[in-house]
Protein backbone atom coordinates (compact mmCIF):
# COMPACT_ATOMS: atom_id res chain seq x y z
CA UNK A 1 0.00 0.00 0.00
CA UNK A 2 1.17 3.26 -0.95
CA UNK A 3 0.39 6.03 1.65
CA UNK A 4 -1.65 9.19 -0.35
CA UNK A 5 0.91 11.67 0.54
CA UNK A 6 3.70 10.50 -1.35
CA UNK A 7 1.50 11.08 -4.50
CA UNK A 8 1.36 14.30 -6.27
CA UNK A 9 -0.27 15.01 -9.61
CA UNK A 10 1.67 17.35 -11.14
CA UNK A 11 -0.26 18.99 -13.51
CA UNK A 12 -3.96 19.04 -14.36
CA UNK A 13 -4.38 16.68 -17.63
CA UNK A 14 -5.82 13.65 -17.35
CA UNK A 15 -4.82 9.85 -18.06
CA UNK A 16 -5.09 9.21 -21.65
CA UNK A 17 -6.06 6.42 -23.81
CA UNK A 18 -2.48 5.73 -25.19
CA UNK A 19 -0.62 2.63 -25.57
CA UNK A 20 1.20 1.96 -22.19
CA UNK A 21 2.42 3.50 -19.16
CA UNK A 22 6.29 4.96 -18.57
CA UNK A 23 8.14 5.19 -15.12
CA UNK A 24 10.45 8.08 -15.59
CA UNK A 25 13.18 6.48 -13.37
CA UNK A 26 15.48 9.58 -12.23
CA UNK A 27 16.20 9.53 -8.23
CA UNK A 28 14.85 6.20 -7.16
CA UNK A 29 17.20 4.19 -9.10
CA UNK A 30 16.29 0.73 -7.55
CA UNK A 31 13.83 -2.03 -8.26
CA UNK A 32 12.87 -3.04 -4.39
CA UNK A 33 11.41 -0.55 -2.17
CA UNK A 34 10.82 1.90 -5.00
CA UNK A 35 7.24 3.48 -4.37
CA UNK A 36 6.97 5.25 -7.66
CA UNK A 37 7.71 2.15 -9.93
CA UNK A 38 5.24 0.20 -7.28
CA UNK A 39 2.79 2.79 -8.15
CA UNK A 40 3.57 2.90 -12.16
CA UNK A 41 2.78 -1.40 -12.24
CA UNK A 42 -0.41 -1.00 -10.47
CA UNK A 43 -1.66 1.95 -12.69
CA UNK A 44 -0.35 -0.29 -15.71
CA UNK A 45 -2.49 -3.14 -14.25
CA UNK A 46 -5.55 -1.01 -13.45
CA UNK A 47 -5.39 -0.14 -17.32
CA UNK A 48 -4.30 -3.17 -18.60
CA UNK A 49 -1.21 -1.73 -20.33
CA UNK A 50 2.15 -2.88 -20.36
CA UNK A 51 4.71 -0.57 -18.40
CA UNK A 52 7.74 0.81 -19.39
CA UNK A 53 10.29 2.39 -17.22
CA UNK A 54 12.77 5.00 -18.79
CA UNK A 55 15.99 6.66 -17.55
CA UNK A 56 17.83 9.69 -19.19
CA UNK A 57 21.47 9.69 -19.06
CA UNK A 58 22.73 14.00 -19.16
CA UNK A 59 26.30 14.88 -19.32
CA UNK A 60 24.57 18.54 -18.36
CA UNK A 61 23.74 17.07 -14.91
CA UNK A 62 25.54 20.12 -12.72
CA UNK A 63 28.66 18.61 -11.15
CA UNK A 64 28.68 14.87 -12.02
CA UNK A 65 31.97 13.85 -13.19
CA UNK A 66 33.20 10.31 -14.61
CA UNK A 67 33.61 8.87 -10.87
CA UNK A 68 29.65 9.49 -9.99
CA UNK A 69 28.50 8.28 -13.50
CA UNK A 70 30.99 4.84 -13.02
CA UNK A 71 29.27 4.08 -10.19
CA UNK A 72 25.42 5.40 -11.48
CA UNK A 73 25.80 3.22 -14.90
CA UNK A 74 26.96 -0.27 -12.06
CA UNK A 75 23.59 0.37 -10.44
CA UNK A 76 21.73 0.93 -13.91
CA UNK A 77 23.19 -2.34 -14.54
CA UNK A 78 21.24 -3.80 -11.91
CA UNK A 79 18.30 -2.05 -12.82
CA UNK A 80 18.30 -3.45 -15.67
CA UNK A 81 18.73 -6.80 -15.03
CA UNK A 82 15.97 -6.93 -12.10
CA UNK A 83 13.17 -4.88 -14.65
CA UNK A 84 13.87 -7.97 -17.22
CA UNK A 85 13.50 -10.42 -14.84
CA UNK A 86 9.85 -8.87 -14.23
CA UNK A 87 8.89 -8.54 -17.76
CA UNK A 88 9.44 -5.13 -17.56
CA UNK A 89 11.43 -2.96 -20.26
CA UNK A 90 14.12 -0.62 -19.42
CA UNK A 91 14.88 2.24 -22.02
CA UNK A 92 18.03 4.01 -21.24
CA UNK A 93 19.20 6.96 -24.03
CA UNK A 94 21.89 9.56 -23.47
CA UNK A 95 20.21 12.37 -23.97
CA UNK A 96 18.38 15.29 -22.44
CA UNK A 97 15.80 13.60 -19.64
CA UNK A 98 12.85 16.27 -20.40
CA UNK A 99 13.12 15.52 -24.14
CA UNK A 100 13.83 11.97 -23.66
CA UNK A 101 10.34 11.42 -21.58
CA UNK A 102 8.60 14.15 -23.46
CA UNK A 103 8.88 12.02 -26.85
CA UNK A 104 8.02 8.99 -25.03
CA UNK A 105 4.83 10.11 -23.14
CA UNK A 106 3.19 10.95 -26.79
CA UNK A 107 2.25 7.32 -26.55
CA UNK A 108 1.32 7.23 -23.14
CA UNK A 109 -1.29 7.54 -20.87
CA UNK A 110 0.38 7.98 -17.71
CA UNK A 111 3.82 8.77 -16.22
CA UNK A 112 5.05 8.25 -13.54
CA UNK A 113 8.41 10.23 -11.63
CA UNK A 114 10.13 9.42 -8.71
CA UNK A 115 11.58 12.62 -6.59
CA UNK A 116 14.71 14.05 -6.09
CA UNK A 117 14.60 17.30 -4.23
CA UNK A 118 17.58 19.38 -6.22
CA UNK A 119 16.27 22.34 -8.13
CA UNK A 120 17.70 20.89 -11.28
CA UNK A 121 15.59 17.61 -10.60
CA UNK A 122 12.37 19.96 -9.91
CA UNK A 123 13.03 22.26 -12.70
CA UNK A 124 13.17 18.72 -15.28
CA UNK A 125 9.94 17.87 -13.65
CA UNK A 126 8.37 21.07 -13.87
CA UNK A 127 8.94 21.16 -17.66
CA UNK A 128 7.89 17.76 -18.36
CA UNK A 129 4.37 18.32 -16.34
CA UNK A 130 4.10 21.64 -18.64
CA UNK A 131 4.80 19.68 -21.94
CA UNK A 132 3.26 16.66 -22.11
CA UNK A 133 -0.54 15.56 -23.16
CA UNK A 134 -0.82 13.19 -20.55
CA UNK A 135 -0.87 13.40 -16.87
CA UNK A 136 2.46 13.49 -15.16
CA UNK A 137 2.29 11.90 -11.03
CA UNK A 138 5.54 12.43 -8.46
CA UNK A 139 5.88 9.42 -6.01
CA UNK A 140 8.19 10.16 -3.05
CA UNK A 141 10.33 7.42 -2.45
CA UNK A 142 13.71 8.35 -1.06
CA UNK A 143 12.45 9.90 2.49
CA UNK A 144 10.77 8.01 4.99
CA UNK A 145 8.22 11.13 5.90
CA UNK A 146 7.22 12.52 2.75
CA UNK A 147 9.02 16.15 3.00
CA UNK A 148 5.57 18.51 2.77
CA UNK A 149 4.01 16.09 5.13
CA UNK A 150 6.88 16.45 7.81
CA UNK A 151 6.65 19.79 7.76
CA UNK A 152 5.16 22.63 5.42
CA UNK A 153 7.83 25.09 6.10
CA UNK A 154 11.71 24.86 6.27
CA UNK A 155 12.59 24.15 9.86
CA UNK A 156 15.67 25.67 12.42
CA UNK A 157 17.11 22.81 13.55
CA UNK A 158 16.81 18.69 14.04
CA UNK A 159 15.30 19.56 17.54
CA UNK A 160 12.33 21.68 15.43
CA UNK A 161 11.78 18.74 13.22
CA UNK A 162 12.38 15.53 15.51
CA UNK A 163 9.09 15.53 16.61
CA UNK A 164 7.49 16.00 14.09
CA UNK A 165 8.82 13.20 12.51
CA UNK A 166 8.57 10.70 15.54
CA UNK A 167 4.96 11.49 15.52
CA UNK A 168 4.83 9.85 11.28
CA UNK A 169 6.93 7.67 11.92
CA UNK A 170 4.07 4.75 12.90
CA UNK A 171 2.18 5.20 9.77
CA UNK A 172 5.21 5.58 7.09
CA UNK A 173 7.72 3.10 8.50
CA UNK A 174 5.78 0.27 7.07
CA UNK A 175 7.02 -2.64 3.95
CA UNK A 176 6.17 -2.26 0.73
CA UNK A 177 5.61 -5.68 -0.98
CA UNK A 178 7.09 -6.42 -4.56
CA UNK A 179 4.22 -6.31 -7.10
CA UNK A 180 3.96 -7.73 -10.89
CA UNK A 181 2.98 -6.37 -13.82
CA UNK A 182 0.25 -8.26 -16.06
CA UNK A 183 1.19 -7.30 -19.26
CA UNK A 184 4.89 -7.76 -20.07
CA UNK A 185 6.46 -5.05 -22.33
CA UNK A 186 9.78 -6.88 -23.36
CA UNK A 187 8.35 -6.92 -26.87
CA UNK A 188 8.01 -3.53 -27.73
CA UNK A 189 10.94 -2.76 -29.91
CA UNK A 190 12.61 0.81 -28.54
CA UNK A 191 16.09 1.37 -29.04
CA UNK A 192 18.01 1.69 -25.92
CA UNK A 193 22.17 1.85 -24.87
CA UNK A 194 23.97 -1.20 -24.33
CA UNK A 195 25.32 -0.58 -20.43
CA UNK A 196 27.35 -4.30 -20.89
CA UNK A 197 30.80 -1.77 -21.12
CA UNK A 198 30.59 1.15 -18.88
CA UNK A 199 33.55 2.78 -20.15
CA UNK A 200 32.01 2.81 -23.53
CA UNK A 201 29.26 4.31 -22.51
CA UNK A 202 31.44 7.09 -20.61
CA UNK A 203 33.26 7.65 -23.75
CA UNK A 204 30.12 9.01 -25.58
CA UNK A 205 29.69 12.32 -22.45
CA UNK A 206 30.90 15.01 -22.20
CA UNK A 207 32.07 14.62 -18.24
CA UNK A 208 35.20 15.48 -16.43
CA UNK A 209 37.39 12.81 -16.70
CA UNK A 210 40.05 13.68 -14.24
CA UNK A 211 37.83 12.67 -11.40
CA UNK A 212 38.31 8.16 -11.45
CA UNK A 213 36.17 5.63 -10.70
CA UNK A 214 37.06 4.47 -7.06
CA UNK A 215 37.52 0.64 -6.17
CA UNK A 216 36.34 0.94 -2.97
CA UNK A 217 32.69 1.03 -3.54
CA UNK A 218 30.78 -0.75 -6.24
CA UNK A 219 27.37 0.85 -7.08
CA UNK A 220 23.68 -1.24 -7.40
CA UNK A 221 20.97 -2.39 -5.13
CA UNK A 222 23.02 -5.71 -4.63
CA UNK A 223 26.02 -4.36 -3.14
CA UNK A 224 23.97 -2.04 -1.52
CA UNK A 225 22.28 -5.23 0.63
CA UNK A 226 25.26 -6.68 1.31
CA UNK A 227 26.99 -3.65 3.10
CA UNK A 228 23.68 -2.88 4.48
CA UNK A 229 24.11 -6.72 6.01
CA UNK A 230 27.62 -6.49 6.79
CA UNK A 231 26.76 -3.43 9.12
CA UNK A 232 24.01 -5.02 10.56
CA UNK A 233 26.54 -8.29 11.32
CA UNK A 234 29.80 -6.92 11.94
CA UNK A 235 29.46 -2.34 13.08
CA UNK A 236 25.63 -1.39 14.79
CA UNK A 237 26.46 -2.72 17.94
CA UNK A 238 29.26 0.13 17.63
CA UNK A 239 28.04 2.76 16.09
CA UNK A 240 26.45 4.63 18.80
CA UNK A 241 30.25 4.75 20.80
CA UNK A 242 32.29 4.75 17.99
CA UNK A 243 30.75 6.38 14.98
CA UNK A 244 33.07 9.77 15.34
CA UNK A 245 36.18 7.48 16.11
CA UNK A 246 37.93 7.85 12.07
CA UNK A 247 39.93 5.12 12.69
CA UNK A 248 37.03 2.47 13.45
CA UNK A 249 35.36 2.86 10.33
CA UNK A 250 31.84 1.93 11.85
CA UNK A 251 29.27 3.68 9.81
CA UNK A 252 27.19 2.18 7.53
CA UNK A 253 29.04 3.72 4.16
CA UNK A 254 25.51 3.53 2.73
CA UNK A 255 25.34 7.11 1.80
CA UNK A 256 26.80 6.41 -1.80
CA UNK A 257 23.50 4.22 -2.37
CA UNK A 258 21.52 6.41 -0.57
CA UNK A 259 22.39 9.47 -3.09
CA UNK A 260 21.70 7.60 -6.14
CA UNK A 261 18.73 6.01 -4.78
CA UNK A 262 20.26 2.51 -5.06
CA UNK A 263 19.11 1.71 -1.72
CA UNK A 264 15.69 2.85 -0.11
CA UNK A 265 15.39 4.42 3.63
CA UNK A 266 12.69 2.62 4.47
CA UNK A 267 14.05 -0.83 3.41
CA UNK A 268 17.12 0.22 5.63
CA UNK A 269 15.24 1.31 8.41
CA UNK A 270 13.01 -1.74 8.46
CA UNK A 271 15.83 -4.30 8.41
CA UNK A 272 17.60 -2.13 11.53
CA UNK A 273 14.74 -2.54 13.57
CA UNK A 274 14.17 -5.86 12.55
CA UNK A 275 17.72 -7.57 13.04
CA UNK A 276 18.58 -5.11 15.91
CA UNK A 277 15.73 -2.79 17.73
CA UNK A 278 18.26 -2.26 20.71
CA UNK A 279 20.69 -0.78 18.45
CA UNK A 280 18.56 0.81 16.20
CA UNK A 281 17.81 4.69 18.12
CA UNK A 282 21.31 6.82 17.21
CA UNK A 283 21.36 5.06 14.12
CA UNK A 284 17.76 6.00 13.03
CA UNK A 285 18.40 9.33 14.16
CA UNK A 286 20.65 10.24 11.98
CA UNK A 287 19.35 8.29 8.37
CA UNK A 288 15.83 9.47 9.30
CA UNK A 289 16.25 12.96 11.24
CA UNK A 290 18.68 14.20 10.20
CA UNK A 291 18.95 13.24 6.71
CA UNK A 292 15.13 14.39 6.06
CA UNK A 293 16.26 17.12 8.04
CA UNK A 294 18.73 18.37 4.47
CA UNK A 295 15.44 17.67 2.27
CA UNK A 296 13.72 19.87 4.19
CA UNK A 297 16.27 22.58 3.67
CA UNK A 298 17.10 21.78 -0.13
CA UNK A 299 12.94 21.81 -0.96
CA UNK A 300 12.34 24.69 1.27
CA UNK A 301 15.14 27.09 0.86
CA UNK A 302 16.14 27.96 -2.63
CA UNK A 303 19.20 29.42 -1.31
CA UNK A 304 21.16 26.46 -0.31
CA UNK A 305 24.14 26.28 -2.71
CA UNK A 306 25.36 29.77 -1.64
CA UNK A 307 26.08 31.21 2.30
CA UNK A 308 22.88 33.34 1.60
CA UNK A 309 21.18 30.05 3.23
CA UNK A 310 22.48 31.02 6.70
CA UNK A 311 20.66 32.00 9.35
CA UNK A 312 20.69 35.62 10.04
CA UNK A 313 22.67 35.25 13.05
CA UNK A 314 25.49 33.08 11.49
CA UNK A 315 25.71 35.32 8.36
CA UNK A 316 25.71 38.04 9.94
CA UNK A 317 28.45 37.17 12.89
CA UNK A 318 30.52 35.92 9.65
CA UNK A 319 30.60 39.13 8.08
CA UNK A 320 31.58 40.85 11.19
CA UNK A 321 34.49 39.26 11.70
CA UNK A 322 35.08 38.86 7.80
CA UNK A 323 38.27 40.91 7.68
CA UNK A 324 40.02 39.30 10.76
CA UNK A 325 43.11 38.13 10.34
CA UNK A 326 43.79 34.23 9.15
CA UNK A 327 46.99 32.46 10.88
CA UNK A 328 46.68 30.17 7.35
CA UNK A 329 44.96 30.95 4.12
CA UNK A 330 44.65 28.58 1.15
CA UNK A 331 44.14 28.74 -2.48
CA UNK A 332 41.83 26.11 -3.66
CA UNK A 333 44.56 24.59 -5.43
CA UNK A 334 46.21 23.93 -2.42
CA UNK A 335 43.26 22.41 -0.65
CA UNK A 336 42.61 20.36 -3.34
CA UNK A 337 45.75 18.88 -3.02
CA UNK A 338 46.05 18.63 0.66
CA UNK A 339 49.04 20.79 0.96
CA UNK A 340 48.02 22.65 4.21
CA UNK A 341 50.34 22.32 7.35
CA UNK A 342 47.80 20.00 9.05
CA UNK A 343 48.31 16.11 8.81
CA UNK A 344 44.68 15.60 9.96
CA UNK A 345 43.09 17.87 7.55
CA UNK A 346 45.39 16.19 4.45
CA UNK A 347 44.07 12.88 5.74
CA UNK A 348 40.77 13.66 5.69
CA UNK A 349 41.20 15.39 2.04
CA UNK A 350 43.12 12.57 0.55
CA UNK A 351 40.53 9.99 1.95
CA UNK A 352 37.57 12.04 -0.12
CA UNK A 353 40.50 11.83 -3.15
CA UNK A 354 41.38 8.33 -2.85
CA UNK A 355 38.11 6.26 -1.53
CA UNK A 356 35.29 8.54 -2.66
CA UNK A 357 34.09 8.82 0.94
CA UNK A 358 35.28 11.18 3.77
CA UNK A 359 35.06 10.02 7.41
CA UNK A 360 31.35 11.97 8.90
CA UNK A 361 33.27 13.15 11.90
CA UNK A 362 36.17 14.37 9.43
CA UNK A 363 34.01 15.91 7.33
CA UNK A 364 32.87 18.25 10.19
CA UNK A 365 36.28 19.24 11.29
CA UNK A 366 37.63 19.31 7.37
CA UNK A 367 34.73 21.89 6.15
CA UNK A 368 35.31 24.24 9.80
CA UNK A 369 38.93 24.67 8.38
CA UNK A 370 37.94 25.40 5.19
CA UNK A 371 36.45 28.59 6.60
CA UNK A 372 38.97 29.33 8.79
CA UNK A 373 42.05 29.09 5.83
CA UNK A 374 39.91 31.30 3.16
CA UNK A 375 39.99 35.30 3.15
CA UNK A 376 36.29 35.63 2.70
CA UNK A 377 33.28 33.35 3.49
CA UNK A 378 31.05 33.06 0.63
CA UNK A 379 34.76 31.68 -1.30
CA UNK A 380 35.07 29.14 1.38
CA UNK A 381 31.60 28.26 1.38
CA UNK A 382 32.04 27.95 -2.11
CA UNK A 383 35.55 25.33 -1.80
CA UNK A 384 33.96 23.62 0.55
CA UNK A 385 31.04 22.63 -1.71
CA UNK A 386 33.31 22.10 -5.02
CA UNK A 387 35.70 20.06 -3.53
CA UNK A 388 32.71 17.70 -1.36
CA UNK A 389 30.57 17.88 -4.73
CA UNK A 390 33.52 16.75 -7.45
CA UNK A 391 34.92 13.88 -4.86
CA UNK A 392 32.60 12.54 -2.35
CA UNK A 393 30.92 9.99 -3.99
CA UNK A 394 27.88 10.79 -2.40
CA UNK A 395 28.71 14.68 -3.36
CA UNK A 396 25.33 17.24 -4.77
CA UNK A 397 23.21 14.87 -2.25
CA UNK A 398 20.93 17.32 -0.08
CA UNK A 399 23.00 15.83 2.80
CA UNK A 400 26.34 17.45 1.26
CA UNK A 401 24.80 20.79 0.53
CA UNK A 402 23.19 20.87 4.56
CA UNK A 403 26.59 19.61 5.82
CA UNK A 404 28.70 22.03 4.58
CA UNK A 405 25.84 24.36 5.33
CA UNK A 406 26.06 23.27 8.98
CA UNK A 407 30.15 23.89 9.05
CA UNK A 408 28.87 27.86 8.51
CA UNK A 409 26.26 27.61 11.60
CA UNK A 410 23.05 26.19 9.85
CA UNK A 411 21.10 24.31 12.05
CA UNK A 412 22.81 24.66 14.67
CA UNK A 413 23.10 27.54 17.43
CA UNK A 414 24.94 30.86 18.84
CA UNK A 415 28.23 29.75 20.54
CA UNK A 416 30.51 32.31 22.57
CA UNK A 417 31.90 34.62 20.05
CA UNK A 418 35.53 34.59 18.62
CA UNK A 419 37.84 35.68 16.01
CA UNK A 420 37.17 34.29 12.38
CA UNK A 421 34.04 32.31 13.57
CA UNK A 422 32.35 34.92 15.25
CA UNK A 423 29.31 33.00 16.75
CA UNK A 424 29.48 30.02 14.37
CA UNK A 425 31.12 26.43 16.31
CA UNK A 426 34.61 26.09 16.45
CA UNK A 427 36.62 22.58 15.99
CA UNK A 428 40.28 22.18 16.76
CA UNK A 429 43.12 19.43 16.85
CA UNK A 430 42.22 18.75 20.30
CA UNK A 431 38.79 18.23 20.14
CA UNK A 432 39.46 16.13 17.23
CA UNK A 433 41.57 13.78 19.19
CA UNK A 434 39.29 13.62 21.71
CA UNK A 435 37.42 11.09 19.63
CA UNK A 436 39.46 9.04 18.91
CA UNK A 437 42.72 7.64 17.09
CA UNK A 438 43.66 9.93 14.72
CA UNK A 439 47.54 9.06 14.24
CA UNK A 440 45.92 5.75 13.21
CA UNK A 441 43.70 7.59 10.80
CA UNK A 442 46.66 9.28 9.37
CA UNK A 443 48.35 5.34 8.31
CA UNK A 444 45.16 4.22 7.19
CA UNK A 445 44.51 6.95 4.66
CA UNK A 446 48.53 6.89 3.55
CA UNK A 447 48.18 2.65 2.92
CA UNK A 448 45.36 4.23 1.01
CA UNK A 449 47.41 6.53 -0.83
CA UNK A 450 50.38 3.98 -1.68
CA UNK A 451 47.50 1.37 -3.18
CA UNK A 452 45.47 3.71 -5.01
CA UNK A 453 47.72 6.83 -5.93
CA UNK A 454 46.58 10.30 -5.55
C1 LIG B 1 30.94 19.18 5.51
C2 LIG B 1 30.02 18.00 5.38
C3 LIG B 1 29.75 17.50 4.13
C4 LIG B 1 28.89 16.40 3.97
N1 LIG B 1 28.63 15.95 2.71
C5 LIG B 1 27.74 14.94 2.53
C6 LIG B 1 27.42 14.52 1.21
O1 LIG B 1 27.90 15.07 0.22
N2 LIG B 1 26.53 13.48 1.08
C7 LIG B 1 26.01 12.85 2.17
O2 LIG B 1 25.22 11.91 1.98
N3 LIG B 1 26.28 13.25 3.41
C8 LIG B 1 27.13 14.28 3.63
N4 LIG B 1 27.42 14.68 4.90
C9 LIG B 1 26.70 14.07 6.05
C10 LIG B 1 27.41 12.83 6.67
O3 LIG B 1 28.72 13.16 6.99
C11 LIG B 1 27.38 11.62 5.73
O4 LIG B 1 26.05 11.37 5.35
C12 LIG B 1 27.93 10.36 6.41
O5 LIG B 1 29.26 10.59 6.81
C13 LIG B 1 27.86 9.21 5.41
O6 LIG B 1 28.51 8.08 5.88
P1 LIG B 1 27.71 6.75 6.29
O7 LIG B 1 26.72 6.39 5.23
O8 LIG B 1 28.70 5.74 6.69
O9 LIG B 1 26.88 7.34 7.52
P2 LIG B 1 26.19 6.68 8.79
O10 LIG B 1 26.75 7.36 9.97
O11 LIG B 1 26.19 5.22 8.73
O12 LIG B 1 24.67 7.21 8.67
C14 LIG B 1 23.67 6.54 7.90
C15 LIG B 1 23.03 7.53 6.97
O13 LIG B 1 22.43 8.59 7.72
C16 LIG B 1 22.57 9.82 7.02
N5 LIG B 1 23.41 10.74 7.79
C17 LIG B 1 24.44 10.44 8.61
N6 LIG B 1 24.95 11.59 9.13
C18 LIG B 1 24.23 12.60 8.62
C19 LIG B 1 24.27 14.03 8.76
N7 LIG B 1 25.15 14.63 9.56
N8 LIG B 1 23.41 14.78 8.07
C20 LIG B 1 22.47 14.20 7.26
N9 LIG B 1 22.38 12.85 7.09
C21 LIG B 1 23.25 12.08 7.74
C22 LIG B 1 23.26 9.49 5.72
O14 LIG B 1 22.30 9.31 4.71
C23 LIG B 1 24.00 8.21 6.04
O15 LIG B 1 24.29 7.42 4.90
C24 LIG B 1 28.27 15.79 5.10
C25 LIG B 1 28.54 16.32 6.38
C26 LIG B 1 29.39 17.41 6.51
C27 LIG B 1 29.66 17.96 7.89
Amino acid sequence: MIESERIKKLNEIDDASADFVIYWMQQSQRTTYNHALHYAIQKANEKNKPLLVYFGITDQFPEANLRHYHFMIQGLQQVQKNLLQRNIQFIIHIENPVDGICSLAKNAALVVVDCGYLKVQKEWRKKVADQIDCSLVQIESDVIVPVETASNKEEYAAYTLRPKIHRLLPKFLTELTANTVKRGSLDYDFSSINLSNISSVTSQLDVDTSVLPVSSFTGGEDEAKKVLDYFIKHHIKSFDTKRNDPSKKVTSQLSPYLHFGQISPLYIALNIKKNTPDYADSFLEELIVRRELSMNFVHFNDSYDTNFCLPSWAFESLQKHESDKREYVYTIDELEHASTHDAYWNAAQNEMKVTGKMHGYMRMYWGKKILEWTETVSKAFDHALYLNNTYELDGRDPNGFAGVAWCFGKHDRAWKERPIFGKVRYMNEAGLKRKGNLEEYITQVEKKVDEFGK
